[in-house]
C-alpha cells in the first residue's frame, strides 16, 4: 500500500504545481491580448505604411524610420545603422538573461507596386518596387508584439529582455551573415522568426536550401575581331566556358544540388574581342557543407576556363545563407499558443473576395483558412532565406500568420492585393497574440530554454556553422539604391504619414 499511495501524492502535488504556473502565465498572456486588442489599429497603420513606402532591401530608409519612432516612444531602447547597414534596426526593452528577440525583415520587391484591393493589374507607381510578399506586415506585428510583451514585464516584474531585429535586404540574402558576424545574437537564448503565411503556422527541422552567391569577372585583352583576332583574350569565352565545365559537372554532383547562373557582362559588339566578361552564379544545396563542396567546385572551373582562354578572374562574394534549422522544442510551445489564439473569424464578404481571387489566380477555390494547422515538420523547401544563419548559432522557433490569400503565390504582383486588406489586418492580430504568447513563455520558464538550448546543441553539432564572408567583405548598402531612388518620388504621393503610438 505504501508504494500505491507514493506516487498518488507526488502526482498531487505535481498537478497543483502545473496548476498555480499555468494560471499565471495564462493572466500574463490575457494580458498581452488585450494590449494587442487595444493598439490593432496602430500596429495596421505601422504595416499599412510600410506597404506605401514599398522599400528595397538595404534602401528601407522611411520603413525604419517610421519603426524607430514607434518604438523609441514606447519605450524601447533601438539602434538603427549597426554592422555597418543604415536600415539595420535592432530594438530591445528590458535587462540580462533570459533575452528573447524576435527576427524579421521589411523589404520589398522590384515591379511589385499594385493598387491593393483590386485583382486589375493596377501599379500604384509604373514599374515601381512594392510589397508582393507583405513583408510590410512583419513590422506592425514585430513592433506591437514586442510592445505586449514589454507592458506584461512591467506589470509582472518579470525580468530579461526582448528584442527585435528588423535585417535589411532579405529579399537579396544579404545581411544576416554580417549581423552574426557582428554578434547580435551572442547573448540571445532564442530566437523567433516571423513571417507571414497563409495559415498560423510554425515548423521543425531544417527548413530549406543553403546558398551561396558570387560574381564571377574575367579580364582579357580587345582586339580587333576580323583584322587581329589572335591578338585579343576574350573574356566571354572565359564565361561560356565556365557555363559549359559547370555543365559538365553537373552529372556528378548530388541529386540535391541546385545551381544558376546569369551572364552580366556578355561583350560589348561582335567585331570587337571583350576585354571583360562576368557571370553570377548561386549555388545550392541541402545543407551548407554539401554547397559549399560544388561552389569549391566551380571556383576550380573558374580557373579552368581562364587558363583556356588566357584570362584573368576574380571572384566578388554577392551572399550566403545556411538553411534554416527550427527547433522542435519551440515548434511545440508557439504551437500550444497557436491553438490557444485559433484563426480569424472571416465575414462571408472576406471569404467570397478570397474565392475570387483564387479563381481570377487559376489557383483552387478553397477561401480562406478556418483551422489551425496540427504541429508537423515541414517538407525542406528548396528556397533560402538569409536568417539561416542566425539559426545556426542561436535556438530558434518560427512563426508564421495567416495574412495572405491561400494559393496565390509571393514575388508576382497578384500578392501585392492584399497586403493592407482587412484579411491582412485580421491576421497580424493573430500572429502579435502568438507571437507575443510565445516569448512570455520563453521569458518565464527556463526550462523550456533549457530543453531548447539542449536540442540546439544536438542538431547544431551534426554541421558546425562557418561563415561563408570573406573577411574582407562588407555588407552591400549600395544595393537597389539607383533602382529605389527611381521611383521615391513618386510614392511619396501614397504615403500615408501617420504617426502610430501604442498605448
Ligand atoms: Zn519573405
Amino acid at each position: 500500500m505504501q508504494g500505491m499511495m507514493r506516487p498518488a501524492i507526488v502526482g498531487i502535488a505535481i498537478v497543483f504545481a502545473v496548476a498555480a504556473t499555468a494560471a499565471s502565465a495564462d493572466e500574463r498572456k490575457q494580458l498581452a491580448f488585450d494590449v494587442v486588442e487595444r493598439n490593432a489599429q496602430q500596429m495596421t497603420d505601422i504595416s499599412d505604411s510600410l506597404f506605401y513606402f514599398g522599400e528595397l532591401g538595404m534602401q528601407e530608409i522611411e520603413s525604419t524610420k517610421l519603426l524607430k519612432d514607434t518604438l523609441s516612444a514606447a519605450g524601447f531602447k533601438v539602434e538603427l545603422g549597426g554592422a555597418g547597414m543604415p536600415t539595420n534596426l535592432w530594438a530591445e526593452y528590458g535587462s540580462g538573461r533570459p533575452k528573447i528577440a524576435i527576427v524579421t525583415e521589411v523589404d520589398a520587391l522590384p515591379g511589385g507596386s499594385q493598387t491593393p484591393g483590386t485583382y486589375e493589374r493596377k501599379p500604384l507607381v509604373k514599374d515601381g518596387p512594392g510589397h508582393m510578399e507583405g513583408h510590410n506586415t512583419h513590422g506592425g506585428v514585430a513592433s506591437l508584439a514586442a510592445f505586449a510583451v514589454k507592458q506584461v514585464m512591467q506589470r509582472t516584474n518579470l525580468p530579461g529582455t526582448v528584442a527585435i531585429s528588423f535585417g535589411p535586404a532579405e529579399e537579396q540574402i544579404a545581411s544576416r551573415p554580417f549581423l552574426v558576424r557582428a554578434g547580435y545574437f551572442k547573448d540571445v537564448d532564442a530566437i523567433i522568426y516571423l513571417h507571414i503565411g497563409e495559415g498560423l503556422t510554425t515548423g521543425y527541422g531544417v527548413q530549406n536550401y543553403a546558398a551561396i552567391s558570387s560574381i564571377f569577372t574575367f579580364h582579357g585583352k580587345t582586339a580587333h575581331g576580323a583584322v587581329n583576332p589572335w591578338d585579343g583574350k576574350d573574356a566571354v569565352d572565359a564565361v561560356e566556358l565556365m557555363d559549359i565545365g559547370f555543365d559538365k559537372l553537373r552529372e556528378h554532383l548530388r541529386p540535391t544540388y541546385r545551381a544558376h547562373r546569369t551572364i552580366t557582362v556578355g561583350g560589348i559588339q561582335p567585331n570587337i574581342i571583350p576585354d571583360k566578361g562576368q557571370i553570377w552564379w548561386f549555388v545550392r544545396d541541402a545543407s551548407m557543407p554539401a554547397a559549399k563542396e560544388t561552389y569549391d567546385k566551380l571556383v576550380k572551373i573558374a580557373e579552368g576556363a581562364a587558363l583556356m582562354t588566357g584570362t584573368t578572374w576574380d571572384v566578388q562574394y554577392a551572399a550566403s545563407a545556411w538553411p534554416q534549422l527550427a527547433s522542435k522544442t519551440i515548434a511545440e510551445a508557439v504551437q500550444k499558443n497557436i491553438d490557444m489564439v485559433g484563426m480569424p473569424k472571416w465575414t462571408e464578404q472576406e471569404q467570397s473576395f478570397a474565392r475570387d481571387f483564387q479563381k481570377f489566380a487559376e489557383k483552387p477555390v478553397v477561401g480562406l483558412g478556418t483551422a489551425v494547422t496540427p504541429l508537423g515538420g515541414r517538407a525542406q523547401s528548396t528556397s533560402s532565406n538569409d536568417n539561416g544563419d542566425v539559426s545556426w548559432v542561436v535556438p530558434a522557433g518560427l512563426l508564421n500568420f495567416p495574412s495572405s490569400v491561400p494559393g496565390v503565390q509571393y514575388h508576382e504582383w497578384k500578392a501585392a492585393v492584399t497586403p493592407v486588406s482587412s484579411i491582412s489586418h485580421k491576421g497580424q492580430v493573430m500572429g502579435a497574440k502568438v507571437l507575443a504568447a510565445s516569448i512570455i513563455d520563453l521569458l518565464t520558464t527556463p526550462e523550456l530554454v533549457a530543453k531548447a538550448r539542449a536540442e540546439f546543441e544536438t542538431e547544431s553539432k551534426k554541421t558546425p556553422y562557418f561563415s561563408l564572408l570573406p573577411p574582407e567583405a562588407q555588407p552591400p548598402v549600395e544595393l537597389n539604391r539607383a533602382e529605389m531612388e527611381k521611383y521615391r518620388a513618386a510614392m511619396r504621393a501614397f504615403y500615408l504619414n501617420k504617426q502610430p503610438r501604442f498605448n
